[in-house]
């Protein structure tokens, strides 16, 4: 664990223009790695009361702190609500859409209702402690203890992605003859007129002409046999290609060696900003072992790059202190008796304006380091349970029913 503080850059500009966190110029795998979930893991009751005691060592007043949360619908991100409230003594305000995206046109009652201002977004995943499996749950409350994907939502938009994945895994055939390796390819995956679908990088693919375009080597009843190209062979290996007949390409297909083409509406009740988040790094998404927490972590990362920029320019928010902290819910689990589930919380960054407007974003290991420099314990934190008693034992309130 890296204890070091490093606040990499103070002060910046205001920026109109919103910029997309992935897009296709830079190098999606690596922004996809940098976004760790090693020693960076927090389990909410730690973490919760550590943002806490992160928020007062800035100079956050207690009882008038709003804390917000941006979180998918789903009934196991309320574990979370409940500590933040218990923490912080409010009950979180909502900023979340389904899918873990931020309704950033919120910001205007949020900076209202408040004094001193945090907001907490994450995307979420299930995770299976039996096998160590990330993107399913099992969900309690259902009649047979089903097990289902987390996060739903994600996975709906995923879903078309993966089938024209898998159809492109099984129908790119990898072959040889008179020692030249070949490749054969679905006539449906080749076709450039097609609205949308999986298509191939194809001058990384086969080999091209001299003058331009691809020569194919045979033209079969339903695909087109190429001859691969020394990238194809240098990235796959001489074993890739079987000796006699033919094999599909399968989980060889690199996410470097396609893309796809997909009309994403831009209605937020729909699939709209999650689906835009999710299209550059698709490839590394749908090829990864774990679809759903890569898809959560990406969604998390263009979901902070997006909000910083609506927080740092937001009118009602200027002279607040304000801490606004993204990351990715981990949903552990249940098992069939467990009385409430448990959440763990990963930061990827975080962005902190004091009361005189200056600001800084932490990254993913200055946030981590700064929240485990705070203290697990919160002197603040409220009794629940004692509160909702105390209601219960202040005389009643009659309610005058307008004449
Ligand atoms: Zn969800």
């Amino acid at each position: 664990m890296i204890l070091i503080q490093r606040i990499k850059s103070c002060f910046h500009p205001v920026i109109l223009k919103q910029v997309a966190m992935y897009s296709a110029n830079i190098n999606i795998k690596g922004a996809l790695e940098d976004f760790s979930l090693e020693a960076t893991t927090f389990p909410y009751y730690s973490f919760v009361p550590r943002l806490y005691n992160f928020c007062r060592s800035l100079g956050f007043e207690p009882g008038k702190i709003l804390p917000s949360r941006a979180f998918c619908s789903d009934e196991n991100q309320g574990y979370p609500g409940i500590l933040i409230a218990k923490h912080f003594g409010a009950f979180p305000f909502n900023h979340g859409r389904v899918g873990g995206i931020v309704a950033t046109d919120r910001h205007g009652p949020h900076a209202e209702h408040g004094k001193d201002l945090i907001i907490i977004h994450a995307s979420h995943v299930g995770y299976d402690p039996e096998d160590g499996s990330f993107g399913n749950y099992h969900r309690r409350h259902t009649g047979h203890f089903e097990t289902t994907p987390s996060c739903g939502k994600i996975h709906s938009v995923l879903d078309w992605y993966l089938d024209e994945y898998t159809f492109a895994k099984e129908n790119i055939f990898l072959h040889c003859q008179n020692n030249e390796l070949l490749v054969s390819i679905d006539n449906q995956i080749l076709n450039e007129n097609k609205i949308e679908g999986l298509y191939l990088h194809m001058d990384r693919f086969v080999e091209g002409e001299k003058h331009g375009g691809f020569r194919t080597r045979r033209a079969y009843s339903t695909s087109k046999c190429y001859a691969a190209s020394s990238e194809l062979h240098a990235l796959l290996g001489d074993t890739a290609w079987p000796e006699k007949g033919r094999q599909p390409i399968g989980d060889r297909l690199l996410p470097e060696l396609f893309g796809f083409k997909r009309h994403v509406s831009g209605d937020p009740e729909t699939h709209g900003l999650l689906e835009e988040n999710l299209v550059a790094p698709m490839p590394w998404i749908v090829s990864s072992k774990f679809p759903l927490l890569t898809a959560a972590q990406a969604n998390t990362q263009a979901e902070f790059d997006r909000t910083y920029r609506t927080v740092v320019n937001f009118k009602e928010y200027v002279g607040k202190r304000i801490v606004f902290i993204s990351g990715l819910n981990i949903d552990i689990s249940p098992h069939e008796n467990q009385m409430y589930p448990l959440t763990y919380f990963v930061p990827w960054a975080a962005f902190v304006q004091k009361i005189d407007n200056n600001h800084i974003v932490l990254e993913q290991d200055d946030i981590v380091a700064r929240l485990l420099e705070q203290n697990e314990i919160n002197p603040d934190e409220l009794n629940l349970e004692g509160a909702i008693q105390k209601m219960k034992d202040d005389p009643e309130i009659n309610i005058q029913i307008p004449a």
